[in-house]
């Protein structure tokens, strides 16, 4: 930080500083730390940089979003209807849409009033997290997690505390450990199904155990469910919605993973709470208070999602998942060539999968960091190191890329290996 002159020419004391607070947030979010990776990408070489870190696969051409979803964007904005300013919870016809749409899958129905729109699933996030952290509050979030949480809570003062997905246990949650970490002071556990980072589809006996023991322990569940149904193996997806009458949920949803549309910033959170809790408690308007002082989704956005969620179409979906489906398999067949890296599972859901980096076999290979760093330099190819999602020693690979560039960069990695591994 630049210390400024005491004093200023007019005689004034300067009084102003950075806030450290953002400074520590921005270190630990996935952006933060692929940037510094991707400062050690090499200019000079050749061939075309293969992207494993960041999961948005919307730059290439077999991704492209379905097209009434463009469509409905496109006249959204050419009604002119839709200049104006949206009111604060979301408008109401894409509130209904996305109630509909959710109750779907779900043994009761919600209202139009349990859904609030948001600048996509990162500020849900935001809403979320800031609406609990009351002051002396504490938050249980997963290891391996999604930063964005932390970030978050350390940007409003909520204590952070930490459970472990166990990868010999299919990276399911470890229950007990969530039973140990909880005092009268947690207000919610953070859980990632579809998983991100580990690929995880969790299974409705699994879900169910999560929402007893967060009844037990009386808090929330924050079901993040920004990768809902992209589930392409045997373990379908269930929202944890279903189980929003033993605890309540919060889900924070978005367009960005599923229609492939991350730049359109378009995510939400709903209130399942078939008891009613979260109005009694005061949650419900603290979200609305988060949102009178913060920016909206545009509202163009907004009035095309009626039609884009009632009108893509099966075939898009499908499509989706097999291109999915075949990638994670590539992605882990590749891997297992590579005996320095192990999967403990195949990825059932998400775009991700969790790998386990035995630097011991490498030469000049200190950890995941320094691995991803030369794997950037020598060959291109960018990958997140698991430091960035709390499990030093790890890896996070997306193969939601386009089949030959994933290809391409998981020989890139293997020859990699090869070339570092000890003799
Ligand atoms: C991508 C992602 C988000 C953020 O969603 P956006 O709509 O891109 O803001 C939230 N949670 C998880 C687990 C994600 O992977």
């Amino acid at each position: 930080m630049t210390v400024l002159p005491m004093w200023n020419e007019a005689g004034a004391k300067w009084t102003f500083q950075g806030n450290g607070r953002l400074i520590t947030a921005s270190a630990i979010t996935v952006r933060g730390i692929l940037n510094h990776v991707m400062e050690n990408l090499d200019e000079e070489d050749g061939r075309a940089v293969i992207p494993l870190g960041q999961g948005d696969p919307s730059t290439f051409p077999c991704f492209r979003t379905a097209l009434v979803a463009e469509d409905a964007v496109v006249d959204a904005v050419r009604s002119a209807e839709f200049n104006c300013y949206a009111p604060t919870v979301g408008i109401l016809p894409a509130r209904r849409a996305i109630a509909d749409h959710l109750s779907r899958d779900l043994p009761y129905k919600l209202s139009p009033d349990d859904v609030y729109l948001t600048i996509g699933g990162t500020q849900a996030i935001e809403v979320v997290v800031t609406a609990l952290a009351r002051p002396g509050a504490n938050i249980l979030l997963p290891r391996p997690g999604y930063p964005c949480y932390v970030a978050r809570a350390a940007l409003c003062g909520l204590e952070v505390r930490y459970f472990d997905l166990l990868p010999d246990k299919g990276w399911e949650v470890d229950l007990e450990r969530v039973e140990d970490l909880a005092d009268a002071n947690t207000v919610a556990m953070v859980m990632i199904n579809p998983g991100n980072p580990c690929g995880t589809v969790f299974s409705y006996q699994h879900l169910k155990e999560i929402a007893e023991t967060a009844r037990k322990l009386g808090i929330m569940v924050i079901a993040d469910e920004v990768y809902d149904h992209l589930a392409f193996r045997d373990t379908p997806f269930v929202p944890m919605g279903v189980f929003a009458s033993i605890t309540p949920v919060l889900t924070v949803g978005s367009l960005s993973k599923r229609w492939i549309v991350p730049g359109w910033r378009l995510g939400w959170v709903a209130t399942n709470d078939p008891n009613g809790f979260l109005k009694d408690t005061g949650v419900v308007e603290s979200i609305v208070g988060f949102l009178n002082v913060s920016p909206d989704p545009a509202t163009f956005v907004q009035a095309a999602i009626p039609r884009i969620l009632e009108r893509t179409g099966k075939e898009f979906f499908s499509k989706v998942l097999c291109m999915l489906r075949e990638a994670s398999d590539i992605c882990y067949d590749k891997i297992r060539e590579m005996p320095c890296l192990v999967c403990p599972k195949k990825p059932e859901g998400s775009m991700f999968a969790m790998v386990k980096l035995d630097s011991s076999l490498l030469e000049d290979i200190e950890d995941d960091l320094d691995f991803c760093v030369k794997l950037a330099r020598e060959e291109s190819v960018v990958v997140l190191p698991g430091i960035a999602l709390g499990m030093k020693n790890w890896l996070r690979i997306t193969f939601a890329v386009e089949p030959s560039s994933l290809q391409d960069g998981l020989e890139r990695m293997k020859a990699f290996c090869q070339r570092h591994v000890k003799k």
